[in-house]
C-alpha cells in the first residue's frame, strides 16, 4: 500500500511525496478512508504512530474537495478546521506538519497556545486562518475576546484527548465544543484521538461524535 491508493487530492498527494511519506502507517491506513468518507472517528493511537497525518490528511483533503474558499484576511478568525491539543509543544508539532501538508494548497494553518505573547498569534490569525491548532486555554481566551468565531468549523480534531482530560481541560473543551456558533455534532466531522479509552473519554466520544467508527491499532 502507498498513499496512491488513498485517493488524496493531487496537491496533498504531492506533499506526501515531499514529506517522504511513502507508505501509510497502520493508523493512517484506516483513518484516512474513514475521514475521506466524512465519518466521525474515535481512534486509539500512541505518540509516534503517525496520528498527526491521520487526522490532518482527511481534513485537508475534505477542505480541498469541498471547494470552500479560504476566507483570507480578517480581524476575526473563522477557521474551517479546529485542532485541539494539550500542550504548546504538541500544538507546535502539529502546526509544523500541517504547514508541510498544506504547501501550495491555499489553506493556511495557524497555531495558538498559552504561555506566549498573544500579539503575534493574533497577527498570524488576521493574515488568514483556515486550520486553527490550539490549546484549550488560549483558544477560550481568544473566543472571549471575540477574535475567533467557530461558525465555520466543519472539521474538529481532538488530539491526545486523554492527556487533555488529565490536565484538567475538560470544562474548557466542553465550553468550546458547545459554543453557540459551533456547528452541532453531526453537522461537523469530529475526529477524536486518544492513547487510552477510559470512561471519561467514552463519555466525550458519546457527546461529541455522531455515529462514529472506533479504531484501535
Ligand atoms: P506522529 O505520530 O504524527 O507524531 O508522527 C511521528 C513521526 O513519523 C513524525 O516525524 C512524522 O513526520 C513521521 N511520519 C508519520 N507518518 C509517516 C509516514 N507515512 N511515512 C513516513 N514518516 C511518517
Amino acid at each position: 500500500t502507498s498513499f496512491d491508493d488513498a485517493d488524496l487530492p493531487p496537491a496533498l498527494a504531492a506533499n506526501t511525496v515531499r514529506c517522504n511519506y511513502t507508505k501509510p502507517t497502520p493508523v493512517q491506513k484506516y483513518s484516512i478512508p474513514i475521514g475521506l468518507a466524512h465519518r466521525d472517528l474515535m481512534a486509539c493511537a500512541q505518540t509516534g504512530s503517525g496520528k498527526t497525518a491521520a487526522f490532518c490528511f482527511p481534513i485537508i483533503a475534505n477542505i480541498l474537495k469541498s471547494n470552500v474558499q479560504p476566507l483570507g484576511r480578517s480581524r476575526k478568525a473563522h477557521p474551517m478546521a479546529l485542532v485541539l491539543s494539550p500542550t504548546r509543544e504538541l500544538s507546535s508539532q502539529i502546526y509544523d506538519e500541517a504547514r508541510k501538508f498544506t504547501y501550495q494548497t491555499g489553506i493556511r494553518p495557524v497555531v495558538v497556545y498559552g504561555g506566549a505573547p498573544v500579539m503575534n498569534q493574533l497577527r498570524e490569525m488576521e493574515r488568514g486562518c483556515d486550520i486553527l491548532v490550539a490549546t484549550p486555554g488560549r483558544l477560550s481566551d481568544l473566543i472571549e475576546r471575540a477574535r475567533v468565531s467557530l461558525s465555520r468549523v466543519t472539521y474538529l480534531a481532538l488530539d491526545e484527548a486523554d492527556r487533555m482530560l488529565d490536565m484538567g481541560f475538560e470544562p474548557q473543551i466542553r465550553r468550546i465544543v458547545e459554543q453557540e456558533d459551533m456547528p452541532r455534532t453531526g453537522q461537523r466531522q469530529t475526529l477524536l484521538f486518544s492513547a487510552t479509552f477510559p470512561k471519561e473519554i467514552q463519555r466525550l466520544a458519546a457527546d461529541f461524535l455522531h455515529n462514529y467508527i472506533f479504531l484501535a491499532v
